[in-house]
């Protein structure tokens, strides 16, 4: 069936991103909760087709680490892109705190927000999604990163936002202009002497690796002084050395984050070897309590939200 903004409900916005924003909205003749997300291009008609066409692959991507398409439509020069609405938005908002508590030694000093079953849940399913995306649809996903994890109160987590169509992307590379990068240095180097096709799906496992850091410590893995400037940034990724997993987790969630992370593309594990990795082999029949981790999660979440900065108290 095609659905069509008049038979929307818009609730409020979930989100912006870097290229427009996110609504929760409700589709009346459903009586489904969706998200829709608008994407602006100053493209004509015949190309705005073009990519309604291409993103109807969604329809058979269709698995449960897999956030589910509804269908899009366009309206003037914006793409509505509709889909499951996920009610505990992505691993970003949920795991950041925007800040790291170092002791006088410099060492970091934090509970595990995220304790390691619950990492562990988390990189089995975005590794299961991407593998499902390359085996059954042939694609590779090219924007794995914390904003494009999301999760629901069910304690589901599920991938969106991946690169099913050629138009969309080339329309949106033009604009991209992110301060944190999660691309891998084979992909940096490749788009600084312009060749952009020099990267495969193992580029999408040095995503992987970046995102669980980041995930487990609630900032970007690389330091402060580095992501205020890009180019220092992009310096960093392809010359320094590869950032690691917080301490506090096991050696076999380091080994993992390690592999994901081995300069060399050709060196890192393919996604079936990574299900084999001993890490994620114990995610297999664990009983996580993903449900119960998402509750807290949101609370902490809600009470940082709630706290006034420093520089807006009025003396
Ligand atoms: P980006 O361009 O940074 O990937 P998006 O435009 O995809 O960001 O999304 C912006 C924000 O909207 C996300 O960070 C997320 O919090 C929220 N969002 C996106 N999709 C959904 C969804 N399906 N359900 C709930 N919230 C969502």
């Amino acid at each position: 069936f095609k659905i069509n903004m008049d038979e929307m409900e818009v609730l409020g916005e979930l989100g912006k991103g870097n290229y427009g924003s996110v609504q929760k909205v409700y589709h009346r003749p459903t009586g489904v909760m969706m998200a829709m997300k608008e994407i602006r291009l100053e493209l004509d008609e015949s190309k705005l087709n073009g990519i309604i066409m291409e993103l109807d692959i969604l329809h058979r991507a269709v698995a449960k680490e897999i956030v589910e398409f509804y269908g899009a439509f366009t309206i003037e020069s914006c793409v509505y892109y509709c889909m499951e609405y996920m009610d505990a938005g992505s691993l970003d908002k949920l795991t950041g705190t925007g800040q790291v508590v170092k002791t006088a030694a410099g060492e970091e000093e934090r509970d595990l927000l995220v304790p390691e079953p619950v990492l562990r849940r988390i990189t089995a399913q975005i590794v299961r999604g991407l593998s499902f995306l390359k085996d059954e649809l042939q694609i590779m996903h090219r924007d794995v990163k914390p904003t494009n994890v999301l999760i629901n109160t069910k304690g589901e987590v599920k991938l969106c936002d991946f690169g099913v169509s050629g138009q969309l992307e080339k329309s949106l590379a033009k604009t991209n202009i992110g301060c944190q990068s999660y691309m891998a240095p084979e992909r940096i180097k490749g788009e600084s002497q312009n060749q952009v096709s020099t990267y495969t799906v193992s580029s999408d496992v040095w995503s992987v690796g970046l995102s669980i850091i980041e995930i487990a410590k609630g900032t970007y893995p690389y330091p402060p002084e580095t992501f205020a400037n890009v180019f220092a940034q992009l310096t960093a990724i392809v010359n320094g050395p590869a950032p690691t997993l917080p301490k506090g987790y096991s050696a076999d969630a380091h080994d993992f984050v390690a592999k994901c992370l081995l300069k060399d593309p050709n060196k890192r594990p393919t996604y079936a070897q990574l299900l084999e990795h001993p890490f994620l082999k114990a995610d297999k029949d664990a009983d996580v309590d993903m449900a119960g981790w998402v509750a807290s999660a949101m609370e902490r979440q809600s009470q940082r939200s709630s706290v006034v900065p420093l520089q807006e108290v009025e003396v």
